[in-house]
């Protein structure tokens, strides 16, 4: 940028995978100069990374490493605990800003649609997920939990875990992987990991013996990737279970086979649990193809998942065939995709629950947006790996650089307006600086007691570990 350049003012909302490669492409291009803000309502960055990911995913997990040097760059800097819809509307950040970009995710579940989805244990995997990962959502802090009443999200999934003995997970995607991983894994199996102390004690008092992982097509129609798969079938005391008539693969489903490398690879996969006698391991994964949960019944919490064998028909649908059966079960996890919501102001299409755009253009009353762009899952839906994001961040960059080089995008504003505004409502962001005092604070709580780092799940925990005690002191001294 040459000297005096006024730098294109650029707040990214959330701070997840999606956000954060937004803010990668912005600071990697050297067209026009940037200041990019990247807000998010939590304290702490990286979204699903640090709250999706499965905290024994080691190395997907690490990836939060390249996301904090991004975080970290010049140009670049992360606004915690700022929330969009409350702490300001829309109109009043993009009145201070050059452009927003919208990458607040996907954060809420798909329904079923059928009786007893409501019970007390049917949980839908985003909270599941979010439970295990510590996220504070569901892991209220002790004067919110007063106010709520003792029945929190995280109380009742510790009443589950220690009280079920045969889980049904409904979905074939790489989430229901994750979660049934967590449900059949031993205790020990999973302490290298970050989980919070809670989520760890409740843990240690799992009776899971049987997870039922329910796929409402065939065996050739997974979303799961074949790496995650496959680790299921090298879990220690673990049997893998498929019937091998439900491998049988009809016209259209090896169709699919020929044609896609993933399906073929899973087959394999699954075609060689099937073929394996059980060891008769202490704990089991059984899968259930063209199954489909029709209902859940229990007196007043989850007791069986009743459910229908399926067909797929001639335009592809599927089909149940009436032929029913009913899984014993206390606790179902529903683990069928997640969920866009609408930030109030934003444009929404609530059908695909995506914000409208066009090549990461977003679309306002019929017609583009002069300063709004969208990426991540709140653009084109929850699938792909987190790798995706990147390529969809550059695509959206892409779109805004070159509407800054039409003179759609003007550089008006200076960071300094967001900072006074901020500073004006007594709303005081969290930056790296108070990221890295909670990263020290949660290395030292976990090999305190010999684990590489534990998770600080309640939002005072965090607040508290992000304080700067030293400038505090410095402040205070006359
Ligand atoms: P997903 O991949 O979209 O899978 C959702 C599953 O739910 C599908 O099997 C779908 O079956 C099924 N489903 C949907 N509605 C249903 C219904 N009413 N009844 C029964 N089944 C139903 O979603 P996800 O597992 O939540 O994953 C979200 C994204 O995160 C994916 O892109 C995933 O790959 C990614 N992810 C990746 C990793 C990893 O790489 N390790 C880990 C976690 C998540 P149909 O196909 O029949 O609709």
């Amino acid at each position: 940028m040459s000297a005096g350049e006024r730098p294109f003012v650029v707040a990214i909302i959330g701070a997840g995978p999606s956000g954060i490669y937004a803010a990668e492409a912005l600071s990697q291009q050297t067209d026009v100069p940037v200041s990019v803000a990247v807000l998010d309502r939590l304290p702490v960055p990286f979204g699903l990374v640090r709250y999706g990911v499965a905290p024994d995913h080691h190395s997907i997990r690490s990836i939060r490493n390249t996301l904090e040097r991004t975080l970290e760059k010049s140009g670049v800097r992360f606004y915690g605990d700022v929330t969009i819809g409350s702490d300001l509307t829309i109109d009043e950040l993009r009145g201070v800003v050059d452009a927003v970009i919208y990458a607040y995710g996907a954060g809420t579940d798909r329904r079923l649609g059928i009786d007893g989805e409501d019970l007390f244990g049917s949980i839908a995997a985003p909270e599941f997920v979010a439970w295990y990962c510590g996220h504070p959502d569901v892991h209220p802090d002790i004067d919110r939990v007063a106010a709520r009443g003792p029945d929190t999200q995280a109380e009742r999934a510790a009443r589950l875990i220690a009280t079920t003995r045969s889980a049904v997970v409904v979905g074939v995607g790489n989430v229901a992987l994750d979660v049934a991983r967590v449900l059949i894994k031993s205790v020990d199996q999973l302490a290298d990991t970050d989980m919070a102390d809670d989520v760890m004690a409740s843990l240690a008092k799992k009776t899971v013996t049987d997870v039922h992982i329910l796929g409402r097509r065939g065996p050739a129609y997974t979303a799961f990737t074949t790496k995650e798969l496959r680790e299921l079938g090298q879990l220690p005391d673990v049997d893998v279970i498929i019937d091998p008539a439900d491998l049988e693969l009809d016209g259209s489903s090896r169709a699919v086979v020929e044609q896609d490398k993933v399906a073929a690879r899973n087959m394999a996969v699954m075609n060689g649990w099937a073929a394996a006698p059980p060891t008769g391991a202490p704990r089991r994964i059984h899968f259930h193809f063209w199954t489909r949960p029709i209902a859940i019944s229990g007196d007043g919490q989850v007791e069986a998942v009743h459910t229908e064998r399926t067909r797929i028909d001639s335009d592809g649908y599927v089909q149940g065939t009436g032929e029913t059966d009913s899984i014993p079960a206390q606790l179902v996890v529903r683990s069928v995709g997640y969920k866009g919501t609408q930030l109030p102001g934003v444009p929404f299409d609530a059908a695909t629950g995506r914000v409208p755009h066009s090549e990461g253009r977003v679309i306002r009353d019929g017609e583009f947006s002069a300063d709004e762009y969208v990426t991540g899952w709140i653009k084109r839906g929850p699938t792909g790996v987190i790798g995706t994001n990147k390529s969809d961040a550059v695509e959206t960059v892409t779109s805004l650089i070159a509407d800054i080089h039409d003179g759609a995008v003007q550089a008006v504003h200076s960071i300094e307006e967001l900072d006074e505004l901020l500073a004006g409502r007594d709303i005081h962001p969290l930056g790296m600086p108070a990221w890295h005092r909670i990263d020290a604070a949660e290395i030292e709580l976990g090999e305190s007691h010999g684990r590489r780092r534990t998770t600080l799940a309640h939002r005072s925990e965090l607040l508290a570990a992000a304080e700067d005690h030293d400038s505090d002191a410095a402040a205070a001294r006359p």
